[in-house]
């Protein structure tokens, strides 16, 4: 069991929110990512829960990947050795916060994996859904999993360390653009990936302890890193 619930002292270290900086670059969203949003954003889909297994799939993935770099170049690992996954639930401002000490993502990564670049599934996905082949349920097989997010979320922001890189900032409001910062904050993770989920008027129970727990312990069964639930002990 992957699962470790923490008390918040130990959460240390999490970034605040740099990104409303005047040098933010606005990027359009490919059509098909947009069109895909726009769906997303305004579901009715009842299994809202499943954002939380892409991302921690998308997180762990990401730190295969750099495991699997530091077999061959072992200073992969210096920026940030710790391997695992951390999730935060601020219930006051409404913030659900998944960080990873993955692999990262350049700025160009950011642009072109989160928004810019055509991937097949995005309109295979949206063919799929409009013929009623396909459920929101099967978003991750499509290959566009992250964009589940704005199920429950109506702001992102997501800050990312890659090692052949500066501190990033992606943020999206959903539909149309997104803008990409360089964090006016250096280099605050280290090495990795946090994702700040600004969650809906109608998505409290995912700031909620309990049924974050639940829902970790169920999409972590195969994932081989310790997952950190760091909940808030008044
Ligand atoms: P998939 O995981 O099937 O490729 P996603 O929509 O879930 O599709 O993610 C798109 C891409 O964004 C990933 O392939 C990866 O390159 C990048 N990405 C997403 N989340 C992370 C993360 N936590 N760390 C590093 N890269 C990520
Ligand atoms: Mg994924």
């Amino acid at each position: 069991d992957p699962l470790k619930v923490q008390d918040d002292s130990a959460y240390q270290g999490f970034t605040s929110d740099g990104s409303e900086s005047s040098k933010a670059e606005t990027y359009e969203f490919q059509t098909e990512v947009s069109r895909l949003m726009k769906i997303i954003i305004n579901s009715l889909y009842k299994t809202r829960e499943i954002f939380l297994r892409e991302l921690t799939s998308n997180a762990s993935d990401a730190i295969d990947k750099i495991r699997f770099l530091s077999l061959t170049d072992p200073n992969a690992l210096s920026s940030n050795p710790n391997l695992n996954i951390t999730v935060k639930a601020d219930p006051i401002n409404r913030i659900l916060t998944i960080r990873d000490s993955g692999i990262g993502m350049t700025k160009k990564h950011l642009k072109e994996n989160l928004g810019t670049i055509a991937k097949s599934g995005t309109s295979e996905f949206l063919d799929a859904m409009e013929k009623g082949k396909a459920d929101m349920n099967l978003i991750g097989q499509f290959g566009v999993g992250f964009y589940s997010v704005f199920l429950v979320a109506d702001r992102v922001v997501v800050t990312s360390k890659h090692n052949d890189d500066k501190q990033y900032i992606w943020e999206s409001k959903a539909v149309n653009d997104f803008s990409i910062t360089e964090d006016p904050r250096g280099n605050t993770l280290g090495r990795g990936t946090e994702i700040k989920l600004y969650i809906k008027e109608d998505g409290s129970e995912y700031l909620e302890e309990k049924r974050l727990q639940t829902l970790i312990k169920k999409y972590s069964e195969f994932i081989n890193f310790p997952i950190y639930l760091n909940v808030h002990r008044t």
